[in-house]
C-alpha cells in the first residue's frame, strides 16, 4: 500500500471540490441522512472553499444520543468476537475507500497527498490492532469463595476529534468503544468535518443503526455532549485548555474521560548521538507537517559538540520546503489548518525575533497562497520565553545547545506538560537510563513521536488523563464489575 503513494497523484479527481460535492456527506444518525444548515469547508492549501457540509446544533446532540442509546442494549450483547469481525470489516472499508480518503483528508487539512495517504494507513492498521484486542478476566479463587473481575460495556461514548489527524485519531476513538461494547457519537474538529462524515456514511453498511452517529457542529455542540446525561464517556484529543472545560463540564454527570493533551516535549541529544538521525526525525515531525503533532519535537536540547552539526542538517533539509497543492507531487510541506493557526504560530516566531533570538527562516516563493508558514528554526531561545515554555503546534522550533546532562534534563521537565520526551544517543543504555528520568508519558530513545496502537499512550501532568493503545485504550472504555460468590 505505501508503494502506491506516489501513483495516486494521478488519480486526483480533475475537480476535487466537485467530486467532494457528488459524495453528498451528510451527518450520520441511525445509519440514516440527517440534514442540517450548511456551511463552507476551507481547503488550508489556498484558503478558497473547498466543500460545503451539514452542520449540527445543539439539538442534534440528543437525535443522536438517543439513537446511540436505542443501540446500545444489542451491540453490547453481542459476543467479543462478533464485535471483533464488524470493526475487522469497518477496517475492510476503510482500506476499499483508501484513495477516496486520503483525498479527503489532503482536501480539508491542505496537506501534501502521500502525507494523507499514510494516515489512511496508519489508520486501517489501527482499527484492526485495536479489533484484536483482548480484555482478560481476573479470577481469585481462595477457599470458600470464588470470585471474578470482568468487564462490562459502559453506555454512549462521546468522541470530540482533533483536525491535526482527523481519520487516525478518530477511528483509535471509535475502535476502543465499539470493541468494549460501547456505541458511539462522534463529533469531528469544525475545521475537518469532511473525512468523518464519509466513514459515517462507510460505516452504515457494517454496523447496525445506531452504533455509530456522526455529527458535526462547533464548540457548542462539543460542550453539549461533555454535559449530556446520556453519554457514559467523553474521548477527547486537543489543547489542554479544552480538556479542562470538558472535564468540569462533565463532573455533575460523573462521566468517564480519555483525555489527550497538549505537549511540550524536549529532545535530548547526547554527544555521541548522530546528528543526520535526529535533523532528519525533527524535520519530518517539527518542520514538514507545520508542527501539527502533539507529540512532535517542540524543544530540540542538543549537546554544544553536536549543535552546530544539527543545525547545519537541519538548515539544510529546510531548503527542500516546498509549499503548493496537496495534490501536486513536488509539494512538500503542510500548511496551517487555519489563519488562527497561523497568526498564532507566526507569534511565537515574532516574539523570539523580538527577544534577540536568530530565526532561519527561507521564505516561500512569491505567490504562496493559504495558510503556509515557511519552517522556522531559532536561535538564542530559553525557558521563560513563550516559545519555549509554550506548545507552539507549529514550524517554528527552538534549537538549544547544552553541556550539563542533570541541568538540561531539569529543564526538559520545567513546565505544566508531560506527554513525550527523547534522548539521542549511540549507547542505547545511557540514553535508556537518561530518558527513564524524564516526567513525560512516552521518553523515546532515538526516535520522537513514534505512536503505534499495539503499545501504550500514557499521559503525564497537564498533557492528559487515563491511557489510550494497546488494551489499555479498550478497557478505559469498559467498566469493571467483580462477581464474588461464597461456595
Ligand atoms: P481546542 O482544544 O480549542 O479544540 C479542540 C476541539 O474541542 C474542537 O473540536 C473544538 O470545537 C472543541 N471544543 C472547544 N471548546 C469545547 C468545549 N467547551 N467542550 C467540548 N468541546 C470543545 O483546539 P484547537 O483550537 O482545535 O487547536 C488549538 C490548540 O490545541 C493547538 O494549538 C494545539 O496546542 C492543541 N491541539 C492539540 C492536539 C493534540 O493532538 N494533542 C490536537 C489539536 C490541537
Amino acid at each position: 500500500m505505501m508503494q502506491e503513494a506516489e501513483t495516486i497523484y494521478s488519480e486526483v479527481p480533475a475537480s476535487v471540490s466537485g467530486w467532494i460535492a457528488s459524495l453528498r456527506l451528510q451527518q450520520t444518525i441511525a445509519n440514516r441522512d440527517v440534514a442540517a444548515d450548511r456551511r463552507e469547508v476551507v481547503h488550508p492549501a489556498d484558503g478558497e472553499v473547498i466543500a460545503e457540509c451539514p452542520e449540527a446544533k445543539v439539538s442534534d446532540v440528543d437525535a443522536a444520543v438517543d439513537a446511540a442509546r436505542d443501540a446500545f442494549p444489542g451491540w453490547a450483547a453481542l459476543s467479543w468476537s462478533a464485535r471483533r469481525e464488524r470493526l475487522e470489516a469497518f477496517a475492510d472499508a476503510l482500506d476499499r475507500n483508501r484513495k477516496a480518503l486520503a483525498f479527503i483528508i489532503a482536501a480539508e487539512t491542505g496537506r501534501p497527498l502521500r502525507r494523507a495517504w499514510t494516515e489512511v494507513f496508519f489508520s486501517v492498521d489501527y482499527v484492526r490492532t485495536i479489533a484484536a484486542q483482548e480484555l482478560p478476566e481476573t479470577v481469585y479463587d481462595r477457599a470458600g469463595l470464588r470470585a471474578r473481575l470482568v468487564h462490562r460495556p459502559l453506555g454512549v461514548v462521546g468522541a470530540i476529534a482533533p483536525w491535526n489527524a482527523p481519520v487516525v485519531l478518530a477511528v483509535a476513538k471509535i475502535a476502543n468503544a465499539l470493541l468494549a461494547g460501547d456505541t458511539i457519537v462522534l463529533r469531528p474538529a469544525p475545521q475537518t468535518p469532511l473525512s468523518a462524515l464519509f466513514m459515517g456514511q462507510l460505516a452504515r453498511e457494517v454496523f447496525p443503526a445506531g452504533v455509530y452517529n456522526t455529527i458535526t457542529g462547533d464548540a457548542s455542540v462539543g460542550a453539549a455532549m461533555a454535559s449530556h446525561p446520556g453519554i457514559a464517556k467523553i474521548s477527547f484529543t486537543g489543547s489542554t485548555g479544552t480538556g479542562r472545560l470538558i472535564a468540569a463540564a462533565a463532573a455533575p454527570t460523573l462521566k468517564k474521560l480519555t483525555l489527550e493533551l497538549g505537549g511540550n516535549d524536549a529532545a535530548i541529544v547526547l554527544d555521541d548521538a548522530n546528528p543526520a538521525d535526529v535533523a532528519a526525525c525533527a524535520y519530518a515531525i517539527s518542520l514538514q507537517n507545520a508542527g501539527q503533532f502533539c507529540a512532535a519535537i517542540k524543544r530540540l536540547y542538543v549537546h554544544e559538540k553536536l549543535y552546530g552539526a544539527v543545525r547545519d542538517r537541519l538548515l539544510m533539509l529546510m531548503e527542500n520546503a516546498a509549499a503548493g497543492s496537496p495534490f501536486d507531487a513536488a509539494t512538500t510541506m503542510a500548511p496551517l489548518q487555519s489563519q488562527a493557526q497561523l497568526d498564532r504560530v507566526k507569534g511565537f516566531a515574532d516574539d523570539a525575533a523580538a527577544r534577540g533570538c536568530t530565526v532561519h527562516q527561507q521564505p516561500f516563493a512569491a505567490g504562496t497562497k493559504g495558510y503556509f508558514m515557511a519552517p522556522a528554526l531559532v536561535e538564542g531561545a530559553a525557558a521563560g520565553m513563550p516559545l519555549v515554555d509554550e506548545e507552539q503546534f507549529g514550524p517554528v522550533l527552538p534549537i538549544m545547545p547544552f553541556t550539563d546532562e542533570d541541568a538540561v534534563l531539569a529543564l526538559a521537565n520545567e513546565g505544566e506538560y508531560g506527554l513525550g520526551g527523547s534522548v539521542w544517543s549511540g549507547d542505547v543504555d545511557r540514553a535508556i537510563a537518561l530518558a527513564s528520568r524524564l516526567e513525560s508519558g512516552s521518553a523515546w530513545v532515538n526516535q520522537h513521536g513514534a505512536y503505534n496502537a499495539s503499545l501504550p499512550l500514557p499521559f503525564a501532568k497537564q498533557s492528559g488523563l487515563g491511557m489510550d493503545y494497546a488494551h489499555f485504550g479498550v478497557l478505559e472504555h469498559a467498566r469493571a464489575m467483580l462477581i464474588n460468590a461464597r461456595v
